[in-house]
């Protein structure tokens, strides 16, 4: 299986290229007309590979179909990623350096070469000595999330189509818009989609399997101050805005903050001041791996909240929570094979399987509550959303092996 080494990087090297930077202010699908020109490209692409119906929809997803090469009856897995960039690092211009044989030292980006990539800060660089790596060059970030998902699936696909030795069930191909901006699955058709489980390729290091994410609630306290005109406001005006300051002073600083917790505790996490004297809005997210623990989570900040509100008797508060996503885990536990299935395909490709919670949500998280039990899997990127960002060659390479691997899995087990 060495045929589709070389290509995988050369696809991610021309993907990258192409801005496709969301937009978390736009209300249009997709948040940037400009992530369709790359959303196209792939349909082509996968159209010159031989799959007939691959293509493109208004709102800038692709979908394909790889028909089943098999009589057995298996059920359709989908492989997913997103063509988007995320919003906190330029994405315009994007100018990918492949370092060939990597030595082991520090990457000065040679656009600006105050960015270094060094060893101290990234020390998975050193699982890649010997190997080729791919940077940008100092004034962009890369988009190896997700572009790396996109190039391997690109890669695999055109592996299956050419090697039909290789027997599989039908395989659905899916690339997304706007994941970055929490709308990655917004305007999914899932009809069309018609698949039963599916895989992002979304994951770091090689070797991680993600199964869990957090379960996610949005608050938002809304304060109502008495507004008075500021010369003659002596014992009539409330003032919102301190209120609002009041609350936040009133958070712990030591504990229940993104700032102090990692592993599996949750947080309580103010994203957002808005307003004016008369009215003034916090926005929060809350985040815990138990689903149970965020309404816990929620009776501790409205406590909080009101017992600043208690000292200002004429103010009033509104304090609503939105759902926002929920732990994966909770769906793929009802499917075990999904999981179990890719722990096969990492083994055949002699990784050692790495199974860790993700702090934060994917595509995946909303697709397996949309009914298609989605866990993510690796495809090697690095200090992504920077201008840091790095990707090992071989870890692609990998990543399209496990993929390959994976739909036999698939064929055998089922
Ligand atoms: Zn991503």
């Amino acid at each position: 299986m060495k045929d589709y080494n070389y290509t995988v990087t050369e696809r991610f090297m021309r993907y990258v290229q192409i801005d496709t930077q969301s937009d978390p202010e736009s209300n249009t699908h997709p948040t940037t007309e400009k992530q369709k020109n790359l959303s196209s490209l792939l349909a082509e692409e996968l159209q010159q590979i031989g799959l007939s119906d691959a293509h493109t929809d208004e709102y800038g997803y692709v979908y394909a179909t790889i028909p089943s090469n098999t009589n057995k009856k298996i059920p359709v897995v989908c492989f997913c990623s997103h063509v988007d960039t995320a919003p906190d690092c330029s994405g315009l211009n994007v100018k990918p350096i492949l370092h060939k044989n990597y030595n082991g030292d520090d990457i000065e980006l040679p656009d600006d070469t105050t960015q270094i990539i060094s060893v101290k800060d990234y020390a998975y660089l050193k699982k890649h000595i010997g190997n080729d790596i791919i940077t940008a060059s100092g004034l962009t970030l890369l988009g190896a999330d997700d572009k790396s998902g996109v190039a391997i699936i690109m890669d695999f696909a055109n592996y299956l189509v050419t090697h039909s030795e290789i027997k599989h069930g039908e395989i659905k191909i899916l690339f997304t818009p706007d994941e970055e901006v929490g709308k990655g699955t917004a305007q999914v058709n899932r009809q069309k989609l018609n698949a039963d489980y599916a895989y992002t390729l979304d994951g770091g290091e090689a070797g991680t399997l993600e199964d869990e994410t957090f379960s996610a609630d949005g608050v938002r306290i809304t304060i109502h101050g008495v507004i008075a005109h500021p010369g003659y406001a002596k014992n009539k005006l409330v003032n919102a805005i301190k209120i609002a300051g009041e609350i936040v002073a009133a958070l712990p600083t030591k504990e229940w903050s993104p700032e102090t917790t990692n592993k599996r505790k949750g947080f309580v996490h103010p994203v957002a001041i808005n307003g004016i004297a008369e009215k003034a809005s916090i926005d929060f997210i809350v985040r815990d791996f138990e689903t149970a623990n965020l309404s816990k989570h929620e009776e501790r900040l409205q406590t909080i909240a009101e017992k600043v509100l208690h000292n200002h008797p004429k103010a009033t508060m509104e304090f609503k929570i939105t759902e926002q996503y929920r732990n994966m885990k909770e769906v793929l536990e009802y499917h075990p094979q999904v999981v179990d299935f890719a722990r096969e395909a990492y083994k055949r490709a002699k990784l050692k399987v790495v199974n860790e919670p993700i702090r934060g949500g994917t595509d995946g998280s909303r697709l397996s509550f949309m009914g298609l039990p989605c866990p993510n899997l690796f495809t090697g990127m690095q200090a992504i959303h920077s201008k840091h960002e790095w990707i090992g060659v071989k870890d692609m390479q990998k990543a399209v092996e496990v993929l390959v691997n994976l739909v036999q899995v698939w064929e055998k087990k089922s």
